[in-house]
Parts: C-alpha cells; structure tokens; sequence
C-alpha cells in the first residue's frame, strides 16, 4: 500500500484544511479495499450523507473519518 500523499495535487489550493481533505479523499479513492471482500472500494458523491465509499462487490458503505487524527486508526 502506498502511503504517500501525491503532493502535486495541492498545487492550487491554499487552505491547509482543505488540501488535507483533498489529499485523504484522493488516497482513499487510489488505495482504498474492502475489508469483506478485497475489491477496490468506489466514492460516493458528496451528497450522500451516511457514507463515503462503497464496494460494488458485496455492496458494503464505509465511511471515511478524515476529520482529526483518527485515519490511521480506522484504516
Ligand atoms: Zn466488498
């Protein structure tokens, strides 16, 4: 699993927390797998309120808690 951030994509922006969630959102979506079955998990839109990813294998959300220091632990 690659933990490196790609840091080219913060470029543009210059709010700190929102490149932070930039950064989470576009390495879950890169790296991300299911626990239950191993496929790589897909993101939702943003207007999903219950859950961030789903696995399109065995149909399970997950949600992602990129907000303080609690990623490495859920993952
Ligand atoms: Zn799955």
């Amino acid at each position: 699993m690659n933990l490196q951030f790609d840091t080219s994509l913060i470029q543009y922006y210059k709010n700190s927390s929102q490149i932070a969630r930039i950064l989470t959102e576009h390495w879950v979506g890169k790296n991300i797998f299911c626990p239950s079955c191993g496929s790589i998990l897909s993101d939702y839109e943003n207007n999903k309120p219950v859950a961030d990813f789903y696995c399109s294998t065995c149909k399970e959300d997950y949600e992602l808690k990129s907000k303080k220091d609690s990623m490495g632990k859920k993952l």
